[in-house]
């Protein structure tokens, strides 16, 4: 009897409940840290944080459960310091700005300054509204928060014997490693622009698969209330057609996708069409701006004369005082002074900038 007792437990410690081979474990393993990393693109930061997108109770209790037993991470606790960098965005009060705090430091001890940050009752207070409250949260997501990991190891030494703890270490460590320093390090350090935005955001890679989409930062910075991160034709965000699939189901219901911008070039004076898809755009605007006064570089032109004109066009979408009318008033002036300035680059965007319009609800 002991002796079959002892063969069993060291045959499940060998093989576990499932038996399976060291591939389908690594598989088990891939899938299940990207369902992860689904879970926290789609449910706290397109759908809790930035309210880009609905969703059914069905697919959401299914990311809260998912996320207890995966992350341990407390809901309202990820959102209030999500918000708190969009709205503090590379300053010291950034919880995690590679600007601020150093490459290194978010890299590496990314989670270290994002617990810091949740124990700010003030962060939580202000930026934390709105999250799930229920008897659900509140007796056993928030109150046993780190008891739900705890089961996944339990679950993963069932299932596959002692290697199951290899299998859970590494499910634990993908979302510190890939979110906490990946997508809010590398995410403001390196890679590409589409728009330039005031902070330092960046786009990873263009296919944005491993972190679910995230890759594609500047991006969301640039349209933070957008539930889909891709704008080029060659960018992939898996995180919105994951979205598109549960919007088919009829499981979740998308508020806001980034505007499409179109240049009618036969319109050739500016109005409020043009001052509307100049506000929506003025990131990719501004990019387009340095990249044309680059290309088109004149020697003899001092730096100084272009950022008095860059300044000119921020004050367009800055200045809340400003009536609309008055604001294309300004912003006529503005092409008229442009096409005058014998700037190239400047004269080929004030050429453009009147058939700026902006074509809604496309996908
Ligand atoms: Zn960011
Ligand atoms: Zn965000």
């Amino acid at each position: 009897m002991i002796v079959s007792l002892f063969s069993a437990t060291l045959d499940w410690l060998a093989h576990g409940l499932w038996g399976l081979s060291w591939w389908q474990i690594v598989l088990y393993t891939l899938l299940t840290t990207h369902v992860t990393i689904a879970s926290v693109t789609i449910f706290l930061h397109r759908h809790q944080a930035h309210r880009a997108l609905d969703l059914h109770l069905l697919p959401s209790h299914f990311f809260r459960f998912w996320l207890w037993i995966g992350t341990g991470q407390v809901t309202r606790e990820w959102v209030a310091i999500h918000r708190k960098h969009h709205a503090r965005c590379e300053t010291s009060e950034d919880p995690h700005s590679p600007v601020a705090h150093g490459i290194k430091k978010v890299l590496w001890q990314g989670t270290e300054l994002y617990r810091a940050e949740s124990k700010n009752q003030e962060t939580l207070n202000r930026f934390g509204a709105g999250c799930p409250n229920d008897w659900l949260e509140r007796n056993l997501y928030t109150r046993f928060s780190w008891q739900g990991v705890g089961l996944m190891m339990i679950l993963d030494l069932a299932l596959f014997g002692a290697i199951g703890l290899t299998v859970w270490a590494v499910q634990m460590v993908w979302i510190p490693l890939m979110a906490a320093g990946v997508i809010n390090g590398v995410g403001h350090w390196w890679g590409y622009r589409n728009a330039e935005t005031p902070d330092a955001s960046t786009n990873i890679v263009p296919w944005g698969v491993v972190i679910g989409g995230e890759e594609l930062h500047n991006n969301h910075h640039t349209y933070p209330t957008a539930a889909k991160f891709s704008v080029k034709s060659y960018e992939f965000d898996i995180g919105w057609s994951y979205i598109r699939f549960l919007e088919l189901c009829g499981l979740a219901w998308v508020k806001a996708v980034p505007p499409q911008l179109v240049i009618n070039k036969t319109k050739l004076d500016c109005d409020g069409e043009t001052l509307e898809a100049l506000i929506a755009f003025r990131f990719v605007a501004l990019k387009k701006l340095q990249e044309l006064t680059k290309q088109l570089w004149a020697d003899s032109v001092p730096r100084k004369k272009l950022e008095v004109f860059e300044v000119r066009l921020k004050q367009l979408w800055t200045d809340s005082s400003a009536s609309k009318d008055q604001l294309v008033r300004d912003l006529r002036q503005w092409c008229v002074d442009a096409e005058k300035s014998e700037i190239p680059g400047l004269q080929v965007f004030a050429f453009l900038l009147p058939g700026y319009t902006l074509k809604k609800h496309s996908r």
